[in-house]
């Protein structure tokens, strides 16, 4: 067995030497078998989660309900879960009960896709009921079971069919595929809390056009909040984005009808990506105009957000490679980083104005002054900047 999976054998030797049984499963044998980079991998138990509290001294307790914790082993984190079937999914948001079984192929069962029901023991050997191997070989994503009602039961899983496609460049097979077709009206009953994940993860999927081009082929579109209008083949982005803030950045820019808070209000995204995103569009506003890197740019913008800033312009031009060397390198040759950093104040315009009442035209005008010191029209001088203020009459406003 693959090294990557060692120290996770070594949590299920454990496991299995306090008389349990335990498998990794889900996406990790998916992606393993498939031949990519393994990320979180997930152990299933025929241990309850308070056993397994017990067998092991740092267990984190995220959702015993489901029969979930997580293990620490040798400083990584294992997500271990006690073989369950859910119970009826009335309310489409979650299972209302689950129960724990002591069969692994129970557990199997109740998985989405044939590619994500296979079991592994630490020697290796599958456990492949639904010859989810086989899918993996023919790129063919399977539903376990009958697909309509795998997806009446739950229809978040008709985006997480289209999202695999996109991350993984595999095709839905047929039967599924006319399913997805059938039922996409149930999407409406998902939160689109839910929904926004497996949105996000579309995107960043290196086939991202194939997954946009099933969800208008299969109309779930019409369901998505903002993107039900749209027709993808004309908006396709041009390179891979990676996150909700690229995402809005990339749309809100092109569509200038939409705002960033209609957009994070309708998908109920956080503020922390509604900041993010109006950032980055403000960065966008500016590069426009010259499409090339300027001092003015990158004053603007955060260096946290530069290689954000990249994949929105890969995804929009043709031609922005190397994007974010440039911008490091303007970034440290500025002549101010900060408002802070000028040697003109808001304390020096209100004494070069005492008659007029403070208000917003304070930070107007430092941002102009701020511009004429970034652009190097002006030296960051008092005695120049009070010369320039002066003189200056600002652009009137409606
Ligand atoms: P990723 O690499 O993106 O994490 P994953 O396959 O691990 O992909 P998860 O959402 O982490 O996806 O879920 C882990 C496993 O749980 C899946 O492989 C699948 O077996 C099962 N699973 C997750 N969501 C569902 C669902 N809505 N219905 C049925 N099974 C599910
Ligand atoms: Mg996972």
């Amino acid at each position: 067995i693959d090294q990557v999976f060692k120290q996770a054998c070594e949590v299920i030797k454990v496991i299995e030497e306090a008389g349990g049984e335990a498998f990794i499963v889900g996406g990790s044998v998916r992606d393993y078998l498939s031949g990519r980079e393994v990320n979180d991998i997930d152990i299933a138990t025929s241990e309850s989660p308070q056993r397994i509290q017990e067998i092991f001294d740092k267990v984190i307790p995220v959702g015993i309900e489901h029969g979930t914790v997580i293990v620490r082993h040798q400083g990584e984190s294992y997500e271990v879960t006690t073989y369950r079937v859910e119970g009826g999914y009335e309310d489409y948001r979650h299972p209302d009960k689950v129960n724990f079984v002591d069969d692994i192929k129970l557990d199997l069962a109740r998985r989405d896709f044939t590619m994500n029901a296979i079991a592994m023991s630490r020697n290796g050997e599958l456990i492949d009921p639904y010859l989810g191997y086989e899918s993996i070989k023919k790129k063919s994503i399977q539903a376990v079971g009958n697909p309509l009602e795998r997806f009446r039961e739950d229809p978040l899983r008709m985006m997480r069919a289209v999202r695999f496609a996109s991350q993984l460049s595999f095709t839905i097979d047929s039967e599924t595929k006319s399913a997805l077709e059938e039922m996409s009206g149930l999407l409406a009953c998902i939160s689109i809390e839910r929904i926004a994940i497996e949105t996000e993860k579309l995107f960043s999927g290196k086939d991202y056009k194939l997954g946009l081009q099933l969800l208008e082929d299969s109309a779930l579109q019409k369901h998505l909040p903002i993107f039900k209008g749209f027709q993808f083949q004309e908006d396709y982005p041009k390179a891979i984005l990676y996150t909700w803030h690229e995402i809005i950045a990339f749309y809100t820019f092109s569509h200038s009808e939409i705002s960033v808070e209609a957009f994070v209000n309708h998908w109920k995204l956080s503020n922390a990506t509604k900041r993010k995103s109006e950032h980055l569009l403000s960065g966008l506003k500016i590069y426009e105009n010259e499409k090339k890197v300027t001092p003015w740019l990158v004053y603007q913008l955060n260096e946290g957000s530069f290689a954000s800033f990249e994949r929105v312009c890969l995804a929009l031009y043709d031609e922005c490679d190397g994007l974010q060397n440039s911008m490091r390198r303007t970034k440290k040759d500025l002549i101010i980083h900060h408002r802070k950093e000028l040697h003109f104040q808001a304390k020096d315009l209100i004494s070069l104005f005492p008659a007029r009442p403070k208000g917003p035209w304070i930070s107007e005008w430092l941002e102009a002054i701020e511009y004429e010191v970034v652009t190097e029209r002006i030296e960051n001088n008092y005695e120049k900047i009070k010369e320039w203020v002066k003189s200056w009459n600002p652009p009137a406003r409606n």
